[in-house]
């Protein structure tokens, strides 16, 4: 690992939704951030924002394009629907990849990710990492339930072996050579917490606090939540798949078993079992314990469906440059 010398293009990337409340402020807030790195010479001074509006249906566009039209330091990119918060993120690495940076920060539009822990991304990318991973110091700001599952979910993640760290949400640094090595994946859909961590650059973290949201709700609803987390688990471990084929040698195994012993108390003690509840309650583990492997197997051939029809990830309909 080198150390740089040269200052910083950064461009931070903030994904949209319906954030009419939010955009104005967090525009004004990240004005004052840039500002103070640029005038404490840490970044270059044409560094910038970019909003990627992930098919708002509010004002959250027209805002954008006013500031904009305000101060060229705004730039964006809004889609035709809503695609979701990660294909938002993909949009802003790829853009502002092909408009030119040094290094790139995303963060949320409603600056719950202390927004001041950015001057200490740009020294860990001066030391020369390629990635810098936000992680929050708690998770105070989380109902009891966000905070319960996202804990399995993390748990669950190492489980499968991917060694994720826990409680790094989407605020991260990343250098133009990750973007890079970014673009020379094709996959469709992409869980970029798995990927950042899994490809083995230089990576450092930083903690930084959670506020409050600034205004509005939570985009995410529960579904949107669960379904992140099973794009995650399939994106990135097949031990799920393996644990279904292992379950099912040892149920055959113990049917087996079963079987035989039943034919020998029949041959030499001529005593067939009965047990009717024992066979329905066998019978209901067994079917339940099917379906559920089935499940499994059904994510991972949705994964399968999703990227062989290679749909686009997103489309765009309006870029400001
Ligand atoms: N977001 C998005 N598309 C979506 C949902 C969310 O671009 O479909 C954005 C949202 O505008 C915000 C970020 O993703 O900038 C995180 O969302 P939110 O703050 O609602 O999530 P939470 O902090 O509650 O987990
Ligand atoms: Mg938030």
């Amino acid at each position: 690992m080198e150390i740089r010398k040269n200052i910083p293009q950064l461009a931070i990337v903030i994904p949209c939704y319906n954030e009419e409340l939010c955009v104005k402020n967090t525009a004004e807030k990240l004005f004052l951030v840039l500002n103070d790195l640029i005038s404490k010479g840490k970044i270059r001074q044409d560094s910038y924002l970019y909003f990627v509006d992930d098919g708002s249906k509010d004002r959250t566009w027209n805002i954008i394009e006013e500031l904009h039209n305000q101060n060229n330091i705004v730039k964006g990119v809004k889609f035709i629907r809503n695609f979701g918060n990660q294909k938002a993120l993909m949009a802003g690495m790829e853009s502002v990849r092909d408009l030119g940076c040094d290094c790139m920060v995303s963060i949320d539009a409603d600056l719950q990710q202390d927004e001041r822990a950015i001057e200490r991304f740009i020294d860990e990318y001066m030391k020369g990492y390629d990635v810098v991973l936000g992680i929050r110091n708690d998770r105070k700001t989380d109902s009891f339930l966000k905070k319960t599952t996202a804990e399995m979910f993390y748990k669950t993640m190492n489980i499968l072996g991917v060694n994720m760290p826990a409680n790094h949400s989407d605020y991260r640094l990343v250098s133009k050579k990750a973007l890079n090595i970014l673009s020379l994946y094709s996959e469709k859909l992409f869980f970029l917490r798995g990927f950042f961590y899994e490809v083995g650059l230089p990576t450092s973290i930083v903690h930084f606090d959670v506020k409050e949201r600034m205004a509005g709700s939570s985009k995410f609803s529960y579904m949107s939540l669960m379904g992140l987390a099973l794009n995650g688990i399939t994106s990135y471990s097949i031990i799920p798949l393996r644990f279904v084929a292992v379950l099912g040698f040892f149920m055959a195994l113990f049917g087996g078993l079963v079987g035989i012993e039943t034919v020998f108390e029949k041959i030499f003690f001529h005593n067939s079992p009965n047990g009717w509840a024992t066979a329905i309650v066998l019978m209901c583990l067994f079917s339940g314990i099917q379906l559920f492997c089935l499940g499994i197997i059904g994510e991972y051939v949705g994964q399968l469906y999703r990227e062989v029809k290679a749909r686009p990830r997103y489309i765009k309909d309006i870029e400001l440059k």
